[in-house]
């Protein structure tokens, strides 16, 4: 991971060794923020950095601000041209990741949303692979249930739910798994720490519903549309039972750190032969494909940070 030089923060471009909040800081008392992760993708042989569907990015991020009453005072606009202005002045030629928050920045005391000032910050780093997309990865379910969104609506990217996924995600690793996977309340499958899970039977592609306590992943909402348009497979949004987890033909990861990984262990069992699936694979280099400008018809998901 390298950090950008360059952050947002306070209503200016400054030195990312600058962009410090205070101890007292709402936000970093109560985890009262909401954040996105997206990806620009360099292309080499135009010399162009593309952000990946920016707008959705923005536009989940708006809506989740509505729940967290927060206003940073800014429109749809010009986030977006912040986002782009501050990956812009990084100048990164390589694969980057762009991390905007909007979060509650008042020095002031008790759990609350209103009656607090707001402010709005982004940072920049260079991402290559979050987890191994190539091998195939081990996962177990994880004694950790998924928050409620009755709790703490994961839907919302809010930074205090991640303690969740934190958690989770540490159990397993430190038990010798790659990723963890969350159960619902009632047992149903939800999603990763930090991506949503699809299933493949029969030649066709299960995940769980808006419904099952998942952030409703870009990358979900690509996949489905990439594999409907360019595959003719169809996805069946439905709650999916643990055990569909050890019995589908092939399972996978996907989300903007993610991008699609292959599962090929759960809980030690292997998925159909262990070995990553034809359909993943065919999915996952779709998903490259798309989000690397490499087909025309979705170059509009598509955002050039360089001027040419
Ligand atoms: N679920 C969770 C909990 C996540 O943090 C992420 C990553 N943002 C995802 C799913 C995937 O969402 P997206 O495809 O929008 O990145």
């Amino acid at each position: 991971m390298d950090n950008g030089e360059f952050a947002y923060f306070e209503g200016r471009i400054v030195p990312t060794e600058d962009a410090n909040i205070n101890i007292m800081t709402h936000a970093f008392n109560y985890g009262t923020g909401v954040f996105e992760g997206i990806r620009a993708y360099w292309n080499d042989d135009n010399k162009q950095l593309n952000i990946f569907r920016l707008d959705e990015h923005i536009d989940r991020m708006m809506r989740s601000f509505r729940v967290l009453c927060i206003d940073p005072g800014l429109s749809f606009d010009e986030i977006r041209e912040i986002l782009v202005d501050v990956t812009r002045k990084n100048g990164f030629k390589d694969d980057v990741y762009i991390r905007p928050i909007g979060y509650k920045s008042s020095y002031e005391l008790g759990p609350k949303v209103h009656g607090l000032d707001d402010e709005f910050a982004v940072y920049v780093i260079r991402l290559g692979d979050y987890v191994d997309i190539s091998k195939g990865l081990g996962v177990t379910v994880s004694s950790w249930r998924r928050l409620r969104d009755n709790a703490i609506p994961v839907r919302c990217k809010i930074n205090g739910s991640y303690v969740n996924s934190a958690l989770a995600a540490t159990e397993a690793k430190e038990s010798g798994f790659d990723e963890a996977i969350f159960l619902c309340e009632d047992g149903t499958v939800s999603e990763g720490s930090a991506m949503n899970v699809f299933l493949v039977q029969d030649g066709n592609l299960v995940t769980p519903p808006c419904t099952a306590d998942i952030l409703v992943g870009i990358t979900r909402n690509t996949v489905m549309q990439i594999a409907r348009e360019k595959l003719g497979i169809e996805t069946a949004s439905r709650p999916v039972g643990r055990t569909e987890l050890y019995t589908s033909d092939e399972v996978f990861f996907c989300g903007t750190g993610a991008q699609v990984a292959p599962v090929t262990q759960v809980d030690r069992r292997p998925v159909g032969d262990g070995n990553p699936g034809e359909v993943t694979l065919a999915i996952q280099k779709l998903y490259f494909d798309v989000a690397q400008g490499r087909i025309a018809e979705y170059r509009h998901w598509l955002t050039p940070v360089y001027e040419s």
